[in-house]
């Protein structure tokens, strides 16, 4: 009995503690548009990000209601573990021909092969277009999305279109035409080689509108190790003309650069008359209800952003967190328990055992014989 006991203490306490380092994972811890980039004729090239406010005049659908990109609160996601994993193929692009760079006027962009794809993911199958970069400067981050109002130093892009349309300036669109992978870069303290593929020509691509080719390698390298741990939201091209056309995929998981490759990316290119091109980001738009999905649990993934006295947990299958109660509580609570548990058994133990004693000693006593030691015994 005693034995069962601490067996289901110490189940108790394991799931305690499985608890604990998923949200640790999560400590450790996104088109566009720009097809419009690719797709766009020069003479567009008129808007900029310095007044940003001014796109929604020119582009219709800049003011709309589900833009990107958003600030991700972490405590309002909701953890869907239904989401389909991702799976890719033909990223490995190695001997295959060259590849075309770009410095577009807005981003550093890289044309990309059709015959790159998700195949796993979404309902339908989706086909690369092209990868680009937003970035900031050295004293301001400049990734797009943001986690809980934190912003990254820079942020890739890997723009796809569905499958069912015949090229992605018929796709960006549409409410199902595209689906980008979001990634943050941050700083490390190794250079990062597979970003060098890229960030080794930036030189060559320092004018606006100036092209460069570059040989093929493995872009899956581009992406975190792990593309298991993503959130997941439908929202717009990021650039004009803001399509709301796109299924966007943040990573959990980052990338990282050395801060000299950082750099290359932030003082390399210019824009139009000599201007420097950084801070090519939009600022977060108005979630206005959308609902933020993560195929993994985050540290408050346990409720919905929805509005006041919706709780859509049942549905999500989420697993609800007391309101005021932290994680931390809680496992204080539950080693707590777990100590008051053992001191009482331990408790019980010695009762039963004193019980024992005082009920055989005096029969024992009697059995007893005085046997003085001999010197045989020695
Ligand atoms: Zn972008």
């Amino acid at each position: 009995m005693l034995l069962e006991l601490f067996i289901t203490l110490l189940l108790i306490e394991s799931q305690v503690l499985g608890d604990t380092s998923s949200s640790e994972e999560e400590q450790n811890s996104s088109q566009e548009h720009d097809d419009e980039h690719k797709e766009r004729p020069s003479h567009s090239h008129h808007w900029g990000y310095h007044d940003q406010r001014s796109w929604m005049r020119s582009f219709s659908n800049c003011s709309g209601t589900s833009q990107s990109p958003i600030d991700i609160v972490t405590r309002d996601v909701i953890y869907s573990p239904s989401l389909p994993a991702i799976k890719l193929e033909g990223y490995d692009l190695t001997g295959q021909p060259e590849l075309t760079l770009q410095n577009n006027g807005h981003t550093l962009q890289l044309q990309l092969p059709k015959t790159m794809k998700i195949v796993n993911g979404f309902d339908e199958i989706y086909l690369a277009a092209q990868l680009h970069f937003h970035w900031g400067t050295i004293e301001v981050p400049g990734s797009e999305h943001t986690i809980d109002n934190v912003h990254f130093p820079a942020e890739l892009h890997v723009v796809h279109y569905n499958s069912k349309y015949t090229s992605i300036r018929e796709a960006a669109s549409k409410p199902d035409g595209l689906a980008v992978f979001g990634a943050f870069i941050r700083i490390g303290l190794h250079e990062n080689e597979n970003y060098e593929n890229i960030l080794s020509v930036i030189k060559d691509v320092s004018a606006e509108e100036s092209n460069t080719k570059i040989p093929s390698f493995n872009v899956r390298h581009l992406l975190p190790n792990s593309l298991e741990r993503f959130y997941r939201y439908t929202g717009s091209l990021t650039t004009p003309p803001c399509f709301q056309s796109v299924n966007w995929t943040i990573f959990n998981d980052t990338v990282t650069v050395s801060r000299k490759q950082l750099a290359a990316l932030e003082k390399t290119l210019k824009a139009g008359h000599n201007q420097s091109l950084a801070e090519n980001f939009r600022t977060p738009q108005n979630l206005h209800g959308r609902h933020v999905l993560a195929s993994f649990r985050t540290t408050y993934s346990t409720r919905t952003g929805a509005s006041p006295g919706t709780d859509t947990s049942s549905r999500t299958g989420v697993n609800n967190t007391q309101d005021g109660l932290s994680r931390g509580d809680i496992l204080a609570i539950a080693f707590g328990a777990l100590f008051a548990l053992t001191l009482l058994s331990f408790c019980i133990y010695a009762y039963r055992q004193r019980q024992k004693h005082s009920k055989f000693n005096p029969d024992s006593r009697q059995n007893v014989i005085y046997k003085p030691a001999t010197k045989e015994d020695v």
